[in-house]
């Protein structure tokens, strides 16, 4: 194979790269949207209890709820120690369940 040939081989496959990379962007960036605004959601509505339950839930469902890992996955049948003091400090918040 020619050098020519071999750069434009080359070239061809950091193109499809690029276009892999900008799809992951995209994907990346709508699930930041999604992330962003179900993170406002919960906030919002965490004074009127409804929030907390939501945040409960999310968190049943093995979702990171504390601040600094929000909306990512935790492993099954591991606990968070910052969701649960998160979730504590959430409930105390003059709500009572049960
Ligand atoms: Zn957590």
């Amino acid at each position: 194979m020619k050098l020519t040939e071999q750069l434009l081989a080359a070239e061809e496959k950091l193109k499809e790269l690029l276009d892999d990379v900008q799809n992951l962007k995209m994907q990346v960036y709508a699930m930041e949207e999604q992330n962003e605004s179900l993170r406002r959601k919960l906030y919002q509505r965490k004074d009127t209890g409804e929030g907390f339950d939501n945040l409960v839930r999310l968190y049943e469902e093995s979702f990171h709820v504390c601040p600094a890992h929000f909306g990512s996955y935790r492993s099954a049948g591991e606990d968070c120690l910052f969701c649960l003091s998160f979730l504590k400090r959430a409930g105390d918040g003059g709500q009572s369940h049960g």
